[in-house]
């Protein structure tokens, strides 16, 4: 029997929205998704893991896995790469499980090319000032560093058309519901359960 391939799961929308608290939330439940582990340029923060949060990579590392073809998508955001290895989403999605990504929204239309049958989903912010609150109370940006993500957000909550779904993130444990309400919804879309059940009208 030919396995039914994963659906890949894209989870963006600007930065300080709680992209990264949303996701933990929704690992910490007994979800079956694989998490993809990005790269990046950018320096560790404090506490932070490689391996674990991200890969981290010197940036000519990074340059080099771009020529190598080696990234599903990549960005440069606020001065630092981001990426997404391909390797780990093709082998994860080939037998059969789940993939999430969480990415900021030029990488995610990087993946809507390649990946058009992925579930898109944007997080936004209740409003542009607490978006601004979050990112302060980050306490790890400079002034100028908050200044770059908050007019990045702007333009990235333009973006939300290309979206498939949107959810906003007031509290983090009704975003993260809603999340995973969709990733469950997703696998009785009927485009991708229809082959299955159109041996029901083969029967006399
Ligand atoms: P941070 O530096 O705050 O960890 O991440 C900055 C932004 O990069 C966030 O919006 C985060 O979601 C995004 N990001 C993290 N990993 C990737 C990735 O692999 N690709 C892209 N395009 N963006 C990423």
């Amino acid at each position: 029997m030919i396995k039914q391939r994963g659906i890949l799961y894209v989870l963006s929308g600007p930065s300080g929205v709680g992209k990264g608290t949303v996701r933990k939330a929704l690992f910490e439940r007994d979800t079956h998704l694989q998490y993809s582990i990005s790269m990046t340029s950018r320096s560790p923060r404090e506490g932070e893991i490689d391996g674990g949060d991200y890969f981290f990579k010197k940036r000519e590392d990074f340059e080099q896995l771009i020529k190598d073809n080696k990234l599903l998508e990549w960005a440069e955001y606020v001065g630092n790469y981001y990426g997404t290895p391909i390797d780990y989403v093709e082998q994860t999605l080939d037998e059969g499980q789940d993939v999430f990504l969480e990415i900021e929204v030029q990488g995610a239309m990087q993946v809507k090319k390649v990946f058009p049958e992925a579930v898109f989903i944007f997080l936004i912010p209740p409003s542009l000032e607490e978006l601004k609150n979050r990112i302060l109370g980050r306490g790890t940006e400079t002034e100028d560093l908050v200044n770059n993500r908050l007019s990045a957000a702007k333009v990235e909550i333009e973006m939300m058309n290309a979206y498939d779904y949107v959810v906003v993130n007031e509290k983090v444990e009704h975003a993260v519901e809603r999340v995973e309400a969709i990733v469950h919804a997703e696998h009785f879309r009927r485009t991708r359960v229809e082959k299955q059940y159109r041996k029901l009208l083969e029967v006399e």
